[in-house]
């Protein structure tokens, strides 16, 4: 089912001919009201009306995280805050989270833009759907939870946690629906079955999953276990959040809402944009966005587009799965991690080596993060009550400044492999690709 057909079924040549109309609006509106953009565009020699076509998207300047940090919270937020009436912030960052602001217009197209995806999915006002992304800061949550309205569905504000709870509800409730991580659909799998729970009693036939990558193999896998079809959701927070792109029934390559967004394909090394069918990394340009607008915004996800036809109907451009970063950040249980934040909490304990490794490891279908560290000669003891108070130490500071647990391992001085080059400093057994 096509929710939005004019939107979703239109020719290449009238799609790039409206996203070309709205960058000129969006460059216009971005030039006049957020001083960021006034000033990189002038130290370009660069003015509004240098903007025709959506082929003069290469003139503009991209936007990084760096960027948004740089201006936390609102600094590049394009409307007066009396506009704003919601905000959310990106997981799992050490200092400055990432902010997002969204007018009232911005939620409508959010919501509208998840009714699609549900619609490309299958479902329908008649489905039930189970929510089991967190509800706050996170985009996930609400951002699912106004979609499926918009659409008319029936939604069950699930949230995260508490696995026992979820497999009552889905069971009482008669979800036919559910949205989560794909690692917790498979966990989740496991422990329906672990609390004896018959699968006939488990009414799903759609899983709508995101916010990390996973693999066909996975898809294969959390079908086979929980009985559904299963359909990928992609997004970031400050881009809008889940849907910027989604999957339809042929699942194959998620469809970009390009009446929104538009994608390019850049090498992360010379910032050219890259022709499609090229893998690099993803940057998008809002099109459409009225509270934080934003030019080629730098994904650091890697992929590649398709504009082929599909054969659902849609026209729009596919993009494959995220096969890898062009940064060193990880997905960790959704959260997102960077060795960066567990180096400044190792350097800040002084009974500690700046060597470290961090090991990321799928156990039962949960992320597990182990982090090696080297304790100083003076400070490593057999007494093992000191070595265990160390441990937790660094432990509870990990928690806090990346919001999920990590195993901590004392080592011996130099017993981590040291590298010649660029240090490797993470071992991820996951397997995306
Ligand atoms: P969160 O709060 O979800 O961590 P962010 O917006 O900070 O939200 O994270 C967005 C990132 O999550 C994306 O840039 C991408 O790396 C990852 N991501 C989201 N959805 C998917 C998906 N379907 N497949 C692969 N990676 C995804
Ligand atoms: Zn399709």
């Amino acid at each position: 089912m096509i929710w939005n057909e004019t939107a979703e079924c239109r020719s290449r040549e009238e799609m790039r001919r409206l996203q070309g109309e709205r960058l000129r609006e969006t460059v216009e509106r971005v030039y006049h009201n957020t001083p960021f953009y006034r000033r990189k565009m002038q130290e370009m020699g660069l003015m509004p009306d240098d903007i025709e076509t959506i082929d003069d998207i290469v003139k503009l300047p991209f936007t990084t995280k760096q960027d948004l940090r740089d201006n936390y919270p609102y600094g590049l937020f394009a409307v007066p805050m009396s506009e704003i009436i919601r905000l959310h912030a990106s997981s799992g960052t050490t200092g400055n989270p990432t902010v997002v602001g969204y007018t009232r217009h911005d939620l409508s197209v959010w919501s509208e833009m998840i009714a699609r995806c549900l619609s490309a999915y299958g479902a329908t006002r008649d489905d039930i759907f189970h929510v089991a992304y967190g509800y706050g800061l996170f985009t996930g949550g609400l951002g699912l939870h106004y979609g499926v309205e918009t659409l008319g569905g029936t939604v069950i504000p699930a949230s995260s946690g508490n696995t026992l709870k979820q497999i009552q509800l889905l069971r009482d409730f008669g979800a036919t629906a559910i949205a989560c991580t794909p690692s917790y659909a498979l966990f989740l799998g496991e422990a329906i079955a672990a609390a004896g729970v018959a699968m006939k009693d488990i009414k799903l036939r759609i899983g709508i999953f995101g916010a990390e990558p996973w693999t066909e193999n996975m898809r294969r896998e959390i079908e086979a276990k929980l009985g559904i079809k299963a359909y990928n959701i992609y997004g970031l927070s400050e881009i809008m959040g889940p849907g910027v792109s989604h999957e339809c029934e042929c699942q194959c390559g998620s469809h970009i809402i390009e009446d929104h967004f538009f994608a390019e394909i850049i090498d992360p090394d010379t910032l050219q944009q890259q022709p499609h069918g090229t893998t690099g990394e993803l940057a998008f340009t809002t099109l459409t966005k009225e509270g934080l607008p934003l030019l080629r915004y730098r994904t650091k996800d890697l992929c590649s587009l398709d504009e082929s036809p599909c054969a659902c109907g849609r026209t729009t451009a596919r993009m494959s799965r995220i096969i890898g970063r062009s940064d060193d950040m990880l997905i960790i249980r959704g959260v997102n991690v960077f060795p960066s934040q567990i180096e400044s909490v190792i350097l800040g304990v002084e009974e500690c080596e700046p060597h470290y490794l961090l090991v990321v490891n799928r156990v039962n279908n949960l992320d597990t993060l182990e982090v090696q560290i080297e304790v100083r000669e003076d400070f490593f003891s057999d007494e093992l009550s000191k070595m265990l108070d160390l441990r937790k130490k660094i432990g509870h500071r990990i928690q806090s400044v990346l919001g999920i647990a990590a195993d901590v391992k004392l080592v011996e001085p130099r017993s981590i492999p040291r590298s010649e080059g660029k240090a490797k400093r993470v071992i991820d057994n996951r397997k995306f690709e």
